[in-house]
């Protein structure tokens, strides 16, 4: 395939130039119709070594939910990383490749009754939780096992905010942890999530000062924990900078050697950083359209198929195949839905019909959200 992508800087500094440069070089040999989504193998591997590097005792569990498909999953497991999952298709995908149950984490505080029964079966024994009922339904399900309550912590800053779906404040944290006690589990830890793509660091720093009064609260109830669980929200390049995964666990790991005793076990859930910046989708431009004064272009991979997160605002970089003058383009997916458009006002190089356009950083929260509405099938994912 002959392509004439124009690449700058403004890409290479969003994603590896080793990534695009495999990208090219993959599109180069194949014949591969579009749309579909490359991984690239050899980043993917160097995200999921370094993250918590720098943090003393911790373990990465990756969030499966950010990209589950089976050859990421084979390679993260070649690392020996632990998973975080939520449902048993997840634990179905991660059993079905060998990983270990004792290396499978759930934090989801709401469990299905049939994951609840399947974990039961398999053994796993991480749970999080933040209600009563969730106690007694582990309880029933899961005598015994190890939990940690989930805290609210802000949000703020973070273009995915999670916080008010789960979590409680710290009263009710230490009351359901004692009611975890009495009701024969083990009550190991905490954990919280700053919310996903965090471009506040401050959030971790509000979110270990809660942990931390927790943690003394409990302990003066005669509960000693033994997991601080910091969850995910570690950001990637889309079109901005962001603060670099070094410098933000430089930043946890000395709080947590200021605020938690030396043998406190870290488990880190990695999800968005893991993958996201190793993916790139490659589509075809299928068509071109000027309504109004309005320049729309509309391209193979939209939101219903692989873009879904472009709704709560994520905007991606893209390298389009074409002639040099750029224009403003209002950016639309291939489906009838008017739901279905990506980006407005995107400054893009005028792309021809049939060309290539390459969407940067779309390696999670794509394909995992995509379903096959209007007929337009969830493109293939490729590792090279
Ligand atoms: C989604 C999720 C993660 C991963 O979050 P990222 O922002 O992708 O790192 C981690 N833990 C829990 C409990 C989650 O729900």
């Amino acid at each position: 395939m002959k392509n004439r992508l124009r690449i700058d800087r403004s890409h290479t500094e969003i994603v590896p130039k080793s990534t695009i440069r495999r990208v090219l070089k993959f599109l180069k040999d194949t014949d591969l119709e579009p749309p579909y989504l490359v991984m690239d193998k050899a980043r993917i591997l160097s995200r999921a070594r370094s993250i918590g590097r720098k943090i003393r005792n911790s373990k990465v569990y990756y969030a499966v939910k950010a990209n589950p498909e089976i050859e990421v999953l084979k390679l993260i497991n070649k690392l020996g990383a632990g998973f975080e999952i939520a449902s048993e298709g997840e634990l179905a995908l991660l059993l079905s490749i060998g990983v270990e149950p004792s290396r499978i984490i759930t934090s989801n505080p709401i469990k299905s009754f049939r994951f609840l029964r399947m974990a039961a079966e398999c053994g796993l024994s991480y749970f999080a939780f933040d209600s009563k009922d969730e106690v007694r339904k582990m309880r029933d399900h899961v005598p015994g096992s190890n939990v940690y309550v989930r805290l609210t912590v802000p949000n703020e800053g973070s273009e995915w905010p999670l916080s008010k779906k789960f979590g409680v404040e710290l009263e009710e944290a230490e009351e359901l942890l004692l009611y975890a006690k009495k009701k024969g589990l083990n009550p190991i830890g905490i954990t919280f999530h700053v919310g996903s793509q965090c471009n506040n660091v401050y959030n971790w720093n509000s979110a270990l000062d809660k942990a931390k009064i927790l943690w003394d609260r409990m302990e003066q109830a005669g509960i000693s924990l033994s997991v601080l669980d910091i969850g995910g929200g570690y950001p990637i390049r889309y079109t901005k900078h962001v603060v670099d995964i070094q410098a933000i666990d430089r930043n946890i790991s000395s709080l947590i050697a200021e605020k938690f005793p030396r043998k406190t076990r870290i488990f880190i859930e990695p999800g968005r950083a893991v993958v996201g910046d190793a993916g790139i989708f490659v589509s075809r431009v299928a068509g071109k359209a000027k309504r109004g004064d309005e320049n729309w272009l509309y391209i193979e991979v939209g939101v219903f198929n692989g873009l879904m997160e472009t709704i709560g605002g994520i905007k991606y970089r893209y390298i389009v195949e074409g002639a040099k003058h750029t224009k403003k383009w209002t950016l639309a997916g291939p489906s009838c839905d008017s739901f279905d458009v990506i980006d407005r006002e995107v400054v893009l190089p005028e792309p021809d019909i049939g060309g290539l356009v390459l969407i940067l950083s779309s390696g999670a929260y794509t394909i995992s959200y995509a379903s096959e509405f209007n007929g337009f099938a969830i493109p293939k994912t490729i590792l090279i």
